[in-house]
């Protein structure tokens, strides 16, 4: 049987950099659930679907082949055939996720996928519902979180050390209009799991994250 350890939690909690760098030390691959999410909402944007038109969405989204693959241990994400990794990370494509990732037609081959990945891999999952939804048997559960000022103001450095102008309070109301989204969709919610352990990263900083949930994980294992 696999080891799984599932991560959730809100945008900009530092869900994938805590799951690589644990990821890395425990010798688990890292399976980031968002991307997958992120490289449909990708499509849509490219093929100029209107992201109000649901049913729209559920029509394309089968023309979508989305997959993963691991080059020198690095997810790689394949939208029909091609990678697609160097688009994924901006506000825009995440936006866009958000809007695209509560249908319940573009969940289902997503989930499929992660559910075959973990069990022939012992990995660590961050997602929104792996922990609810995908990996209920994981035998590490995490909610990781922080307050949206917090998140907000982690993001607003992130972007201005790469050199990019923004308004932190833009950002906020972006972290918060995601969180409403994502907390009240009808198909797997963000919640915290009930066996899931709280990790709330407000006042700690990366190093101290990173060790308490490699802590978690050693404990996990005996
Ligand atoms: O984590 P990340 O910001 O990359 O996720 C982008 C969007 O994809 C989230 O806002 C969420 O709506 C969606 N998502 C999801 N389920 C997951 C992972 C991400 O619905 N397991």
């Amino acid at each position: 049987m696999s080891f799984n350890v599932a991560i959730d939690g809100p945008a900009g909690a530092g869900k994938s950099t805590v799951a690589r760098a644990v990821a890395k030390e425990m010798g688990l691959i890292y399976v980031d659930t968002g991307a997958m999410y992120r490289a449909m909402a990708l499509f849509m944007l490219r093929e100029g679907v209107d992201l109000k038109d649901s049913g729209k969405i559920v029509e394309k989204c089968v023309q979508a082949d989305i997959t993963i693959r691991y080059e020198d241990g690095i997810q790689v994400v394949y939208l029909n055939g091609e990678n697609v990794n160097p688009y994924l990370r901006t506000e825009e494509v995440g936006e866009a996720a958000s809007v695209t990732s509560p249908i319940p037609r573009v969940r289902e081959n997503m989930v499929r996928l992660q559910k075959e990945l973990a069990a022939h891999s012992d990995c660590v999952m961050d997602g929104r519902d792996i922990g609810t939804c995908v990996l209920p048997g994981a035998q590490l559960k995490i909610y990781l979180t922080a307050g949206s000022d917090v998140r907000a103001k982690r993001r607003y450095d992130e972007l201005t050390a790469k050199g990019e102008s923004c308004s932190l309070a833009d950002i906020k109301a972006d972290i918060e209009e995601r969180d409403y989204r994502d907390i009240h969709r009808e198909m797997s919610p963000l919640r915290q799991a009930e066996d899931a352990v709280l990790v709330d990263t407000s006042d700690m900083t990366q190093d101290e994250v990173i060790n308490e949930v490699l802590k978690l994980c050693r404990q996990a294992k005996e």
